[in-house]
């Protein structure tokens, strides 16, 4: 077939769809692959129907039909960017979240991986709820700072699924040096709809609400080579604060000022060593459990005499 016949065929293609491409820019697409860069004319043909997909803004999977079957594939092979796919998963984080331009932002697992979805407010999409399982449809691989990420758009489906999944993430530990607590951590309040931690009384989907207390501690561990993002849930930071939700409360309305149980948790836990374990997900450990160590354990020790030797 030559690129005459080829370039009518994808303007009549996209014609169905409304667009109107002028054939003899299809053409000088097409030769310019074929010719200059000797791409086979199949090959030429798929660019440049791609080209113009996107530069119009019509979803492949609809331009392909049923020829293109979105497949359903693990997160671990979520690799290939701008690949439309299928993806049955549950939502194990939603983040705090401030862009208007975004819905929900957070991470969801299967049994082989985990991986960051964005749900993009003008997909008009219903929200997920953290621990729900659901199945993603037509959702979009993109490769961002070499990290992968599922993008939820206006063909996408959102269906909730009444099954539970085993996520598959492998646990860390890591030993370190608490060098700092991010803000958001210490005694915060979250919206009683969608749990996310209220941003000076208000919650960016609900507004205005009576915000119910919880304790969380964002912490950077320092293990002398590298720093590592740490969360701990209440039952953590209470655990390892030495403090309780209700001594928290008590603490900041007797000083007016709930920065106090911050301030309480910096002086405690700065600066000391600590070992944490639990999965990571994106940034952060999810600790589930954290133990105090003494800076010069026996295997600081050894390691220290090891080294010592060496030199
Ligand atoms: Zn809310």
């Amino acid at each position: 077939m030559d690129e005459k016949e080829t370039a009518k065929e994808i303007r009549d293609r996209f014609s169905d769809f409304g667009v109107d491409i002028p054939q003899e820019e299809i053409e000088e697409r097409l030769n310019k692959l074929t010719s200059k860069f000797k791409v086979p004319m199949s090959e030429a043909r798929r660019s440049v129907t791609n080209y113009f997909l996107k530069e119009h803004n019509i979803p492949r999977n609809e331009f392909y039909g049923s020829q293109m079957e979105t497949p359903l594939v693990n997160i671990k092979d979520l690799v290939e960017d701008g690949k439309w796919v299928n993806v049955k998963a549950k939502v194990l984080q939603i983040w705090d979240n401030s862009h208007e331009s975004i819905s929900q932002v957070g991470i969801v697992g299967d049994p082989t991986s985990t991986i960051k979805f964005v749900n993009w407010a003008n997909a008009n999409l219903p929200e997920v709820e953290e621990g729900k399982t659901y199945q993603f449809r037509n959702v979009v691989v993109d490769e961002w700072n070499g990290k992968f990420q599922i993008n939820f758009n206006r063909t996408s489906g959102i269906e909730e699924i009444d099954e539970d999944i085993e996520i598959g993430t492998s646990s860390v530990t890591v030993s370190g040096a608490m060098v700092d607590m991010q803000s958001g951590s210490g005694l915060i309040k979250r919206c009683p709809e969608c749990n996310r931690p209220l941003s000076k009384g208000a919650c960016p989907e609900h507004g205005k609400v009576e915000g119910v207390y919880d304790l969380r501690i964002k912490a950077v561990l320092d293990d002398g080579e590298s720093v590592h993002e740490a969360l701990l849930n209440r039952e953590m930071t209470e655990y390892i604060g030495d403090i309780t939700l209700d001594s928290a409360k008590s603490m900041a309305s007797e000083a007016l000022d709930p920065s106090v149980v911050l301030e309480y948790l910096k002086s405690k836990l700065m600066g000391k060593y600590y070992t944490i374990t639990g999965p990571k997900l994106d940034r952060y450990v999810l600790v589930e459990s954290i133990e105090q160590q003494s800076r010069f354990d026996e295997n600081a020790l050894d390691e220290l005499i090891a080294s010592a030797e060496v030199v």
